[in-house]
Protein backbone atom coordinates (compact mmCIF):
# COMPACT_ATOMS: atom_id res chain seq x y z
CA UNK A 1 0.00 0.00 0.00
CA UNK A 2 2.54 2.51 1.01
CA UNK A 3 4.62 1.67 -2.50
CA UNK A 4 1.30 2.73 -4.20
CA UNK A 5 0.80 5.75 -2.31
CA UNK A 6 4.25 6.76 -3.28
CA UNK A 7 3.43 5.83 -7.11
CA UNK A 8 0.24 7.53 -6.32
CA UNK A 9 2.03 10.99 -5.67
CA UNK A 10 5.03 10.73 -8.00
CA UNK A 11 2.52 10.41 -11.09
CA UNK A 12 -0.21 13.59 -9.88
CA UNK A 13 0.93 14.86 -13.25
CA UNK A 14 -1.46 11.63 -14.83
CA UNK A 15 -4.42 13.36 -13.05
CA UNK A 16 -5.47 9.79 -12.40
CA UNK A 17 -6.95 10.99 -8.59
CA UNK A 18 -9.66 13.46 -7.87
CA UNK A 19 -9.18 12.50 -4.39
CA UNK A 20 -6.24 10.79 -2.29
CA UNK A 21 -7.11 8.90 0.75
CA UNK A 22 -3.92 7.61 1.78
CA UNK A 23 -4.44 7.80 5.75
CA UNK A 24 -7.56 5.75 5.34
CA UNK A 25 -5.70 3.38 2.76
CA UNK A 26 -2.89 2.42 5.50
CA UNK A 27 -5.70 2.00 8.01
CA UNK A 28 -7.24 -0.71 5.61
CA UNK A 29 -4.22 -2.05 5.15
CA UNK A 30 -3.30 -2.31 8.92
CA UNK A 31 -6.77 -4.24 9.26
CA UNK A 32 -6.16 -5.92 6.35
CA UNK A 33 -2.82 -7.20 7.73
CA UNK A 34 -4.24 -8.43 10.77
CA UNK A 35 -7.30 -10.63 8.63
CA UNK A 36 -4.55 -12.47 7.09
CA UNK A 37 -2.50 -13.24 10.06
CA UNK A 38 -5.64 -14.31 11.54
CA UNK A 39 -6.91 -16.84 8.75
CA UNK A 40 -10.09 -14.92 7.71
CA UNK A 41 -8.80 -12.62 4.13
CA UNK A 42 -11.31 -12.01 2.27
CA UNK A 43 -10.29 -12.30 -1.40
CA UNK A 44 -8.84 -8.47 -1.93
CA UNK A 45 -7.36 -8.73 1.60
CA UNK A 46 -4.55 -6.04 1.19
CA UNK A 47 -5.09 -5.23 -2.24
CA UNK A 48 -4.82 -1.38 -2.89
CA UNK A 49 -7.36 -0.13 -5.60
CA UNK A 50 -8.61 2.78 -7.12
CA UNK A 51 -12.48 3.69 -6.68
CA UNK A 52 -14.11 5.36 -9.79
CA UNK A 53 -15.25 8.75 -8.48
CA UNK A 54 -18.80 7.91 -8.88
CA UNK A 55 -19.61 5.34 -6.26
CA UNK A 56 -20.94 7.16 -2.97
CA UNK A 57 -18.49 7.38 -0.54
CA UNK A 58 -19.62 7.35 3.30
CA UNK A 59 -16.97 10.05 4.81
CA UNK A 60 -15.43 10.63 1.38
CA UNK A 61 -15.99 13.40 -1.34
CA UNK A 62 -17.91 12.34 -4.24
CA UNK A 63 -17.57 14.24 -7.16
CA UNK A 64 -18.37 12.43 -10.64
CA UNK A 65 -15.98 14.63 -12.16
CA UNK A 66 -18.77 17.61 -11.58
CA UNK A 67 -19.15 21.20 -10.72
CA UNK A 68 -22.64 20.57 -9.38
CA UNK A 69 -21.82 18.08 -6.77
CA UNK A 70 -18.93 20.63 -5.19
CA UNK A 71 -18.26 19.35 -1.52
CA UNK A 72 -20.48 16.78 -1.78
CA UNK A 73 -19.93 13.67 1.19
CA UNK A 74 -22.08 11.05 0.53
CA UNK A 75 -23.50 9.72 4.08
CA UNK A 76 -23.39 6.24 2.89
CA UNK A 77 -21.62 3.24 1.02
CA UNK A 78 -22.84 2.30 -2.23
CA UNK A 79 -23.25 -1.86 -2.53
CA UNK A 80 -19.72 -2.06 -4.80
CA UNK A 81 -17.67 -0.10 -2.64
CA UNK A 82 -19.15 -1.43 0.68
CA UNK A 83 -18.37 -5.38 -0.81
CA UNK A 84 -14.87 -4.52 -1.78
CA UNK A 85 -13.89 -3.11 1.33
CA UNK A 86 -15.40 -6.68 3.33
CA UNK A 87 -12.99 -8.54 1.15
CA UNK A 88 -10.54 -6.62 2.37
CA UNK A 89 -9.72 -4.24 -0.10
CA UNK A 90 -7.41 -1.38 0.51
CA UNK A 91 -8.73 2.17 -1.39
CA UNK A 92 -6.28 4.88 -2.50
CA UNK A 93 -8.62 7.41 -3.49
CA UNK A 94 -11.17 8.24 -5.88
CA UNK A 95 -10.14 8.32 -9.92
CA UNK A 96 -11.05 10.86 -12.19
CA UNK A 97 -13.87 10.44 -15.10
CA UNK A 98 -15.43 11.87 -17.40
CA UNK A 99 -18.68 14.40 -15.82
CA UNK A 100 -20.96 11.94 -14.96
CA UNK A 101 -19.65 9.21 -17.22
CA UNK A 102 -20.72 11.25 -20.26
CA UNK A 103 -18.06 10.64 -22.58
CA UNK A 104 -14.93 8.47 -24.10
CA UNK A 105 -11.11 10.38 -24.05
CA UNK A 106 -11.41 11.36 -19.83
CA UNK A 107 -11.63 15.35 -20.98
CA UNK A 108 -14.67 16.66 -19.72
CA UNK A 109 -14.10 16.16 -16.15
CA UNK A 110 -14.68 19.54 -14.39
CA UNK A 111 -11.41 18.75 -12.80
CA UNK A 112 -9.31 18.63 -15.86
CA UNK A 113 -8.43 15.41 -18.04
CA UNK A 114 -6.53 12.34 -17.10
CA UNK A 115 -3.06 11.64 -19.02
CA UNK A 116 -2.65 8.12 -20.62
CA UNK A 117 0.65 6.52 -18.97
CA UNK A 118 0.98 5.24 -22.72
CA UNK A 119 2.91 7.59 -25.36
CA UNK A 120 3.50 7.12 -29.20
CA UNK A 121 6.94 5.72 -29.63
CA UNK A 122 9.35 9.01 -30.15
CA UNK A 123 6.42 11.32 -29.57
CA UNK A 124 5.93 13.73 -26.41
CA UNK A 125 1.75 14.64 -27.22
CA UNK A 126 -0.20 13.27 -24.07
CA UNK A 127 -2.33 10.76 -25.42
CA UNK A 128 -6.25 10.42 -23.83
CA UNK A 129 -6.32 7.15 -21.67
CA UNK A 130 -10.58 6.68 -22.88
CA UNK A 131 -13.27 7.11 -21.09
CA UNK A 132 -15.25 7.13 -18.95
CA UNK A 133 -13.18 5.58 -16.54
CA UNK A 134 -10.02 7.17 -17.59
CA UNK A 135 -8.81 7.87 -14.57
CA UNK A 136 -9.07 4.36 -12.80
CA UNK A 137 -7.63 3.18 -16.24
CA UNK A 138 -4.35 5.34 -15.95
CA UNK A 139 -3.89 4.49 -12.34
CA UNK A 140 -3.90 0.67 -13.46
CA UNK A 141 -1.93 1.09 -16.66
CA UNK A 142 0.60 3.45 -14.90
CA UNK A 143 0.99 1.07 -11.74
CA UNK A 144 -0.68 3.58 -9.02
CA UNK A 145 -3.16 1.11 -8.00
CA UNK A 146 -3.36 -3.21 -8.73
CA UNK A 147 -6.67 -2.59 -9.76
CA UNK A 148 -9.69 -0.22 -9.93
CA UNK A 149 -13.16 -0.13 -10.02
CA UNK A 150 -15.00 1.35 -13.31
CA UNK A 151 -18.49 1.71 -14.79
CA UNK A 152 -19.61 0.99 -17.94
CA UNK A 153 -22.84 2.41 -19.83
CA UNK A 154 -22.39 2.32 -22.86
CA UNK A 155 -17.79 1.17 -22.90
CA UNK A 156 -16.40 3.35 -20.44
CA UNK A 157 -14.70 0.31 -19.10
CA UNK A 158 -14.11 -1.46 -21.58
CA UNK A 159 -12.65 1.81 -24.25
CA UNK A 160 -10.59 2.72 -22.02
CA UNK A 161 -8.54 -0.80 -20.64
CA UNK A 162 -8.30 -0.88 -24.33
CA UNK A 163 -6.62 2.48 -24.67
CA UNK A 164 -4.03 1.69 -21.76
CA UNK A 165 -3.71 -1.98 -22.31
CA UNK A 166 -5.38 -3.22 -19.37
CA UNK A 167 -8.07 -5.54 -18.87
CA UNK A 168 -11.49 -4.67 -18.28
CA UNK A 169 -15.19 -6.36 -17.87
CA UNK A 170 -18.29 -5.11 -18.06
CA UNK A 171 -20.70 -7.65 -16.48
CA UNK A 172 -24.34 -8.38 -17.35
CA UNK A 173 -26.85 -5.74 -16.06
CA UNK A 174 -27.90 -6.80 -12.52
CA UNK A 175 -24.55 -8.47 -11.95
CA UNK A 176 -23.46 -5.79 -9.75
CA UNK A 177 -26.14 -3.64 -7.64
CA UNK A 178 -26.45 0.14 -8.85
CA UNK A 179 -26.60 1.29 -5.33
CA UNK A 180 -24.71 4.11 -4.39
CA UNK A 181 -23.54 4.82 -7.95
CA UNK A 182 -24.34 8.09 -9.03
CA UNK A 183 -26.67 7.01 -12.12
CA UNK A 184 -25.93 7.92 -15.54
CA UNK A 185 -28.45 6.02 -17.27
CA UNK A 186 -29.77 3.78 -14.97
CA UNK A 187 -31.22 0.71 -18.14
CA UNK A 188 -27.33 0.79 -18.73
CA UNK A 189 -25.56 1.31 -16.28
CA UNK A 190 -23.06 -1.32 -14.65
CA UNK A 191 -19.97 -1.60 -12.42
CA UNK A 192 -17.23 -3.82 -13.35
CA UNK A 193 -13.55 -4.57 -12.81
CA UNK A 194 -10.06 -2.98 -14.47
CA UNK A 195 -7.55 -4.64 -13.86
CA UNK A 196 -3.54 -6.00 -15.24
CA UNK A 197 -5.18 -9.48 -15.96
CA UNK A 198 -7.64 -11.37 -16.63
CA UNK A 199 -7.11 -13.32 -13.98
CA UNK A 200 -7.64 -10.54 -11.04
CA UNK A 201 -10.91 -9.55 -12.91
CA UNK A 202 -12.07 -12.67 -12.20
CA UNK A 203 -11.71 -12.61 -8.13
CA UNK A 204 -12.44 -8.71 -8.44
CA UNK A 205 -15.43 -9.26 -9.82
CA UNK A 206 -16.27 -12.24 -7.61
CA UNK A 207 -15.53 -9.61 -4.59
CA UNK A 208 -18.21 -6.75 -6.40
CA UNK A 209 -21.15 -9.12 -7.38
CA UNK A 210 -24.24 -10.21 -5.76
CA UNK A 211 -27.98 -9.73 -5.62
CA UNK A 212 -28.72 -6.33 -3.26
CA UNK A 213 -32.12 -5.84 -2.65
CA UNK A 214 -31.30 -1.70 -2.25
CA UNK A 215 -31.51 -2.11 -6.23
CA UNK A 216 -34.24 -3.35 -7.91
CA UNK A 217 -32.89 -4.11 -11.17
CA UNK A 218 -30.55 -6.34 -9.26
CA UNK A 219 -30.41 -10.00 -10.74
CA UNK A 220 -30.90 -12.86 -7.46
CA UNK A 221 -28.62 -15.10 -9.41
CA UNK A 222 -25.47 -17.02 -7.31
CA UNK A 223 -22.24 -15.22 -8.12
CA UNK A 224 -20.11 -18.35 -9.15
CA UNK A 225 -16.10 -18.89 -8.25
CA UNK A 226 -15.33 -17.02 -11.62
CA UNK A 227 -11.50 -18.19 -10.94
CA UNK A 228 -12.26 -21.77 -11.16
CA UNK A 229 -13.53 -20.91 -15.02
CA UNK A 230 -10.17 -20.03 -15.87
CA UNK A 231 -8.95 -23.57 -17.18
CA UNK A 232 -6.48 -22.48 -20.05
CA UNK A 233 -8.70 -25.33 -22.03
CA UNK A 234 -11.35 -23.62 -24.45
CA UNK A 235 -11.39 -26.46 -26.81
CA UNK A 236 -14.92 -27.18 -27.89
CA UNK A 237 -15.93 -23.50 -27.18
CA UNK A 238 -17.23 -21.69 -30.35
CA UNK A 239 -16.25 -18.16 -31.10
CA UNK A 240 -18.71 -15.92 -33.19
CA UNK A 241 -17.48 -13.35 -35.76
CA UNK A 242 -20.02 -10.96 -36.61
CA UNK A 243 -19.78 -9.78 -39.71
CA UNK A 244 -21.38 -6.25 -39.28
CA UNK A 245 -18.66 -5.10 -37.19
CA UNK A 246 -16.58 -5.13 -40.18
CA UNK A 247 -17.41 -1.82 -41.90
CA UNK A 248 -16.34 -0.26 -45.07
CA UNK A 249 -13.16 1.36 -43.80
CA UNK A 250 -12.26 -0.01 -40.79
CA UNK A 251 -8.83 0.84 -39.45
CA UNK A 252 -6.41 -1.73 -41.40
CA UNK A 253 -4.78 -2.26 -37.61
CA UNK A 254 -7.28 -2.90 -35.84
CA UNK A 255 -8.81 -5.22 -38.23
CA UNK A 256 -5.24 -6.90 -37.96
CA UNK A 257 -5.46 -7.36 -34.24
CA UNK A 258 -8.90 -9.01 -34.96
CA UNK A 259 -7.14 -11.42 -36.96
CA UNK A 260 -4.71 -11.65 -34.87
CA UNK A 261 -7.32 -12.38 -31.87
CA UNK A 262 -9.20 -15.36 -34.23
CA UNK A 263 -5.42 -16.83 -34.78
CA UNK A 264 -5.17 -17.36 -31.11
CA UNK A 265 -8.11 -18.71 -30.83
CA UNK A 266 -7.93 -21.06 -33.52
CA UNK A 267 -4.24 -22.70 -32.07
CA UNK A 268 -6.29 -22.91 -28.68
CA UNK A 269 -8.53 -25.56 -30.07
CA UNK A 270 -11.80 -23.35 -30.40
CA UNK A 271 -14.27 -23.22 -33.74
CA UNK A 272 -14.23 -19.28 -35.21
CA UNK A 273 -17.86 -19.26 -37.30
CA UNK A 274 -18.93 -15.93 -38.86
CA UNK A 275 -22.16 -14.65 -37.62
CA UNK A 276 -24.55 -11.56 -38.45
CA UNK A 277 -25.76 -8.96 -35.89
CA UNK A 278 -28.42 -7.16 -38.89
CA UNK A 279 -29.01 -4.44 -36.51
CA UNK A 280 -25.38 -3.28 -35.08
CA UNK A 281 -26.13 0.47 -37.54
CA UNK A 282 -28.36 1.21 -35.71
CA UNK A 283 -26.52 0.60 -32.17
CA UNK A 284 -25.06 4.24 -31.83
CA UNK A 285 -28.35 6.42 -32.78
CA UNK A 286 -30.14 4.25 -30.40
CA UNK A 287 -27.89 4.61 -27.93
CA UNK A 288 -27.40 8.24 -27.63
CA UNK A 289 -31.24 8.50 -27.38
CA UNK A 290 -31.77 6.04 -24.88
CA UNK A 291 -28.94 7.01 -22.75
CA UNK A 292 -29.38 11.01 -22.86
CA UNK A 293 -33.28 10.46 -22.49
CA UNK A 294 -32.20 8.46 -18.74
CA UNK A 295 -29.91 11.10 -17.78
CA UNK A 296 -32.10 14.07 -18.59
CA UNK A 297 -34.46 12.50 -15.86
CA UNK A 298 -31.65 11.64 -13.57
CA UNK A 299 -29.56 14.60 -13.50
CA UNK A 300 -32.73 16.46 -12.76
CA UNK A 301 -32.28 16.45 -9.37
CA UNK A 302 -29.37 18.35 -9.15
CA UNK A 303 -31.66 21.33 -8.51
CA UNK A 304 -28.94 23.68 -6.47
CA UNK A 305 -30.92 22.64 -3.02
CA UNK A 306 -30.23 18.78 -1.90
CA UNK A 307 -26.52 18.63 -3.38
CA UNK A 308 -23.37 20.24 -3.81
CA UNK A 309 -23.39 23.34 -5.52
CA UNK A 310 -26.19 26.56 -5.19
CA UNK A 311 -25.15 29.84 -6.90
CA UNK A 312 -26.88 32.85 -5.27
CA UNK A 313 -25.44 36.09 -6.70
CA UNK A 314 -27.77 38.29 -8.85
CA UNK A 315 -30.61 35.33 -7.98
CA UNK A 316 -34.20 37.18 -8.21
CA UNK A 317 -36.27 33.50 -7.75
CA UNK A 318 -36.29 30.23 -7.14
CA UNK A 319 -36.35 29.23 -11.10
CA UNK A 320 -33.51 31.63 -11.32
CA UNK A 321 -31.38 29.86 -8.82
CA UNK A 322 -32.37 26.65 -10.31
CA UNK A 323 -31.19 28.11 -14.02
CA UNK A 324 -28.00 29.94 -12.56
CA UNK A 325 -26.42 26.82 -10.48
CA UNK A 326 -27.78 24.26 -13.74
CA UNK A 327 -26.30 26.47 -16.31
CA UNK A 328 -23.03 27.06 -14.06
CA UNK A 329 -22.42 23.77 -12.41
CA UNK A 330 -22.75 21.07 -15.42
CA UNK A 331 -20.40 21.27 -18.41
CA UNK A 332 -20.91 21.67 -21.83
CA UNK A 333 -21.49 17.85 -22.87
CA UNK A 334 -23.22 17.37 -19.82
CA UNK A 335 -25.60 20.14 -19.99
CA UNK A 336 -25.97 18.64 -23.98
CA UNK A 337 -27.13 15.30 -23.09
CA UNK A 338 -29.62 16.77 -20.80
CA UNK A 339 -31.40 19.00 -23.79
CA UNK A 340 -31.26 16.14 -26.10
CA UNK A 341 -32.82 13.65 -23.38
CA UNK A 342 -35.72 16.25 -22.49
CA UNK A 343 -36.48 16.61 -26.46
CA UNK A 344 -36.44 12.98 -27.35
CA UNK A 345 -38.98 12.32 -23.97
CA UNK A 346 -40.75 15.52 -24.74
CA UNK A 347 -44.47 15.09 -25.28
CA UNK A 348 -44.66 15.51 -29.41
CA UNK A 349 -41.56 13.62 -29.63
CA UNK A 350 -41.51 10.72 -27.57
CA UNK A 351 -43.02 8.50 -30.00
CA UNK A 352 -40.14 8.90 -32.82
CA UNK A 353 -36.97 8.81 -30.79
CA UNK A 354 -37.33 7.06 -27.36
CA UNK A 355 -40.04 4.44 -27.82
CA UNK A 356 -38.73 3.82 -31.40
CA UNK A 357 -35.16 3.36 -29.70
CA UNK A 358 -36.91 1.07 -27.31
CA UNK A 359 -37.96 -1.47 -30.10
CA UNK A 360 -34.77 -0.88 -31.93
CA UNK A 361 -32.70 -2.13 -28.53
CA UNK A 362 -34.84 -5.13 -28.55
CA UNK A 363 -34.10 -6.11 -31.96
CA UNK A 364 -30.85 -5.74 -30.91
CA UNK A 365 -30.96 -7.83 -28.25
CA UNK A 366 -32.61 -10.40 -30.14
CA UNK A 367 -29.51 -10.40 -32.58
CA UNK A 368 -27.47 -11.41 -29.94
CA UNK A 369 -29.67 -14.06 -28.88
CA UNK A 370 -29.89 -15.71 -32.22
CA UNK A 371 -26.35 -15.60 -32.42
CA UNK A 372 -25.85 -16.74 -29.34
CA UNK A 373 -27.59 -20.32 -30.52
CA UNK A 374 -24.91 -20.79 -32.66
CA UNK A 375 -21.95 -19.86 -30.62
CA UNK A 376 -20.75 -19.05 -27.25
CA UNK A 377 -18.91 -16.09 -27.37
CA UNK A 378 -18.40 -13.50 -29.68
CA UNK A 379 -14.72 -11.45 -30.70
CA UNK A 380 -15.06 -7.62 -31.91
CA UNK A 381 -12.19 -4.98 -31.79
CA UNK A 382 -13.14 -2.60 -28.21
CA UNK A 383 -12.07 0.65 -30.02
CA UNK A 384 -12.15 1.77 -33.45
CA UNK A 385 -8.61 3.59 -33.21
CA UNK A 386 -6.12 3.64 -30.61
CA UNK A 387 -5.77 6.47 -28.03
CA UNK A 388 -5.67 9.73 -29.98
CA UNK A 389 -4.03 13.09 -28.44
CA UNK A 390 -5.42 15.04 -25.77
CA UNK A 391 -7.70 17.59 -27.46
CA UNK A 392 -7.98 16.00 -30.71
CA UNK A 393 -11.84 14.82 -30.60
CA UNK A 394 -13.05 17.00 -27.88
CA UNK A 395 -14.61 19.53 -29.73
CA UNK A 396 -16.17 17.35 -32.09
CA UNK A 397 -19.13 15.38 -30.13
CA UNK A 398 -19.85 12.72 -33.15
CA UNK A 399 -16.07 11.90 -33.64
CA UNK A 400 -16.60 11.34 -29.97
CA UNK A 401 -19.53 8.84 -29.91
CA UNK A 402 -18.24 6.81 -32.55
CA UNK A 403 -15.21 5.61 -29.95
CA UNK A 404 -18.64 3.43 -28.68
CA UNK A 405 -19.47 1.62 -31.91
CA UNK A 406 -18.24 -1.73 -30.80
CA UNK A 407 -19.10 -1.70 -27.36
CA UNK A 408 -22.94 0.21 -27.13
CA UNK A 409 -24.76 -2.85 -28.73
CA UNK A 410 -23.67 -5.26 -25.59
CA UNK A 411 -24.79 -2.75 -23.06
CA UNK A 412 -28.19 -2.06 -25.39
CA UNK A 413 -28.72 -5.83 -24.83
CA UNK A 414 -27.33 -6.13 -20.83
CA UNK A 415 -24.77 -8.72 -21.67
CA UNK A 416 -21.24 -8.77 -20.55
CA UNK A 417 -18.33 -7.73 -22.21
CA UNK A 418 -14.43 -8.16 -21.61
CA UNK A 419 -11.46 -6.19 -23.68
CA UNK A 420 -8.42 -7.81 -23.63
CA UNK A 421 -5.24 -6.01 -24.30
CA UNK A 422 -4.31 -7.86 -27.42
CA UNK A 423 -0.94 -6.23 -29.19
CA UNK A 424 0.68 -2.62 -29.64
CA UNK A 425 -0.39 -0.90 -33.21
CA UNK A 426 2.64 0.80 -34.97
CA UNK A 427 3.33 3.10 -32.89
CA UNK A 428 3.33 1.41 -29.85
CA UNK A 429 0.18 2.18 -28.30
CA UNK A 430 -2.07 -0.70 -26.46
CA UNK A 431 -4.75 -2.34 -28.84
CA UNK A 432 -7.64 -4.34 -27.04
CA UNK A 433 -10.45 -6.88 -28.31
CA UNK A 434 -13.54 -7.24 -27.09
CA UNK A 435 -15.55 -10.96 -25.87
CA UNK A 436 -18.78 -10.92 -25.03
CA UNK A 437 -20.97 -13.19 -23.41
CA UNK A 438 -24.40 -14.46 -22.82
CA UNK A 439 -26.35 -12.97 -20.20
CA UNK A 440 -24.39 -14.25 -16.79
CA UNK A 441 -21.92 -15.89 -18.53
CA UNK A 442 -18.93 -13.78 -17.53
CA UNK A 443 -16.83 -17.34 -16.52
CA UNK A 444 -17.18 -18.37 -20.48
CA UNK A 445 -15.78 -14.86 -21.39
CA UNK A 446 -12.94 -14.52 -18.60
CA UNK A 447 -12.33 -18.28 -19.74
CA UNK A 448 -11.59 -17.43 -23.48
CA UNK A 449 -10.06 -13.97 -21.91
CA UNK A 450 -7.45 -15.32 -20.30
CA UNK A 451 -6.15 -17.51 -23.13
CA UNK A 452 -5.63 -14.22 -25.17
CA UNK A 453 -3.47 -12.57 -22.55
N1 LIG B 1 -18.74 7.09 -24.18
C1 LIG B 1 -20.09 6.76 -23.85
C2 LIG B 1 -20.86 8.00 -23.49
O1 LIG B 1 -20.30 9.04 -23.54
C3 LIG B 1 -20.14 5.75 -22.77
C4 LIG B 1 -19.96 6.31 -21.41
C5 LIG B 1 -20.10 5.28 -20.36
O2 LIG B 1 -20.09 4.08 -20.62
N2 LIG B 1 -20.30 5.75 -19.15
O3 LIG B 1 -22.00 7.96 -23.18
Amino acid sequence: TQAHIDAMEAHRGLNAFITETPDRALEQADAADVAIKSGDAGAMAGVPIGMKDLFCTEGVLTTAASHILDGFTPPYESTVSANLKKAGAVTLGKTNLDEFAMGSSNETSYYGPVKNPWKKQGDDADMVPGGSSGGSAAAVAGRLAIAATGTDTGGSIRQPAAFTGIVGLKPTYGRCSRYGIVAFASSLDQAGPMTRTVRDAAIMLGAMAGFDPKDSTSANVPVPDFEAALTGDIRGKTVGIPAEYRPDGLNAEVQAVWDKGVQMLKDAGATVVDISLPHTKYALPTYYIVAPAEASSNLARYDGVRFGLRVTDGVRSLDDMYMKTRGEGFGKEVRRRVLIGTYALSAGYYDAYYLKAQKVRTLIAQDFKKAFETCDVILTPTAPSAAFPVGAEVDDPITMYLNDVFTVPTSLAGLPGLSVPVDLDKDGLPMGLQLIGRPFDEETVLQVGDVME
